[in-house]
């Protein structure tokens, strides 16, 4: 292929999923007769210009060995850690031994199905010019309100420029290990890639994706899911 850096893609899947209240994390969770990291999943290795996926799983996962892409060439997985930011890191020191430090690495959330391939594009096409990095996320449309303690309004945060930060989050492999090693040292456990980024002093951009690009968190985003892939036809061989 080309000689420029590559794209490789880091699925963080060592969650348990507290909020959802199954038994099944909800990686594994059936989503339209696929486990939701399938989909997750599978929208970078079917991608042409993805050279390697390295997936965090949980220590006593189970169920990944019975996931049809566990022994895909192209799959590596690591253990994951206590938070996010750790699985990633972890996955990013694996990468680090067959990728150079300027290759691009594109972070998903295994909980997230329903990523749209025009969107990995337009990420994709957009990084390559960015100093530092992007992500895909959407603009607030509803007004946000700061809660007190006891849960009543503390404040109006007006909604200007406040943007719902999604995934894939892209950057050099060298600088997102850097940054998160670093968060971990000041102990900020991030709870994304850009926040690491950021806490370094440097200003990834925002790359306006598509709303339905949700998280599985709790049990009623499931049918949810179930409906923006229905919507895009991305059920077609059943
Ligand atoms: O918990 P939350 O939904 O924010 O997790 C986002 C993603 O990070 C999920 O795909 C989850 O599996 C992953 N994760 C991880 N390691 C952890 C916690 C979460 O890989 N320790």
């Amino acid at each position: 292929m080309s000689t420029g850096p590559r794209y490789w893609a880091v699925i963080p899947a060592a969650g348990v999923g507290r909020r959802m209240g199954t038994s099944v994390p909800k990686q594994y969770l059936d989503l339209a007769g696929r486990p939701v990291i399938a989909w997750s999943l599978g929208l970078f290795l079917d991608h042409p210009h993805i050279a390697g996926v390295c997936v965090a799983l949980d220590l006593e996962d189970g169920f990944w060995p019975r996931m049809a892409c566990a022994d895909h060439p192209r799959v590596r997985r690591v253990d994951g850690g206590s938070e996010r930011c750790h699985s990633v890191l972890n996955a990013l020191d694996r990468l680090a031994q067959e990728a150079d430090a300027a290759d691009w690495v594109l972070v998903h959330d295994a909980a997230r199905p329903c990523l749209r391939r025009d969107d990995l594009d337009r990420l994709l096409a957009a990084v390559p010019d960015q100093p530092v990095g992007g992500l895909l996320g959407v603009p607030v449309r509803d007004t946000m309100k700061q809660a007190t303690a006891d849960g009543t309004i503390g404040r109006t945060v007006p909604r200007d420029g406040l943007w719902h930060a999604f995934t894939p989050q892209a950057f050099r492999l060298d600088l997102l290990r850097r940054a998160l090693r670093a968060a971990l040292a000041r102990d900020r456990l991030v709870t994304d890639d850009a926040a690491a980024v950021e806490l370094l002093g440097l200003e990834p951009v925002l790359v306006e994706g598509h709303a339905d690009n949700i998280k599985i968190t709790r049990p009623e985003d499931l049918p949810l899911a179930d409906f923006y892939l229905r919507q895009e036809g991305r059920l077609g061989g059943g």
